[in-house]
């Protein structure tokens, strides 16, 4: 168990789960996309880790980079979308996918495809290491699934909870339950704000 700032997570997914998640979804996009060079975008902050992880597992050249989006304030998602970095770079003709930590309401997703809507790129798309199914409100096809999970807030592997968590390498889910044993405290109590994408 764990405290970050005002709030307890129990482990979840363990480093190893996610390690396998990850090098499946590798050798997936690797199969399908064939002799193309893709280029993995990133969706910063949360998917640092994801994308540092996988590229490391991607079997064949490929290309990277981020864009910065913030939508989540605490533990819940909102539709007001920010934009903090766009795309820097021409993706015109390219062989384009989504690397994210995980998808929720969709509603960042949705921004993705608006940045991608007059991008002419040759194709577009999204790969997940997590997925809450019962949050999703979204049509947008969701190419690559890691791991599906219940729609419960997380924190680990580059997700945080207003700041913290996101250097824990593997998964762990609030706990909405008062009582608790072994108890670690990690990061100074007091909830903290503007938590990024
Ligand atoms: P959506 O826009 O799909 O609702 O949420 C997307 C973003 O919200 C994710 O990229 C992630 O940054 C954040 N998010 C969604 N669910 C969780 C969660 O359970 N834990 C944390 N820490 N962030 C989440
Ligand atoms: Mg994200
Ligand atoms: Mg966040």
């Amino acid at each position: 168990m764990i405290k970050l700032h005002d709030k307890y997570f129990k482990p979840f997914i363990s480093a190893k789960e996610i390690d396998a998640a990850m090098q499946r979804m590798a050798n997936d996009i690797a199969d399908d996309i064939g002799d193309e060079i893709p280029v993995f975008v990133g969706i910063l902050n949360g998917s640092f880790m994801v994308v540092s992880d996988f590229v490391k597992k991607y079997p064949k050249p490929c290309e990277v980079t981020f864009i910065k989006l913030a939508s989540y304030e605490g533990v819940k998602s909102t539709e007001d979308i920010q934009r903090l970095i766009g795309l820097t770079q021409d993706l015109t003709g390219r062989t384009v996918v989504i690397l994210e930590d995980i998808i929720d309401t969709g509603n960042t997703l949705a921004e993705v495809h608006r940045i991608f809507k007059n991008e002419e790129v040759k194709s577009l798309k999204i790969a997940t290491l997590f997925y809450k199914p019962e949050a999703y409100k979204k049509d947008f096809k969701l190419h690559y699934i890691g791991i599906e999970i219940p729609n419960k807030f997380i924190v680990g592997y580059g997700l945080d909870y207003n700041g913290l968590g996101r250097n824990i390498p593997e998964v762990y889910q609030i706990k909405e339950t008062q009582f608790m044993t072994n108890l670690v405290l990690f990061g100074p109590p007091g909830a903290g704000k503007g938590t990024q994408a």
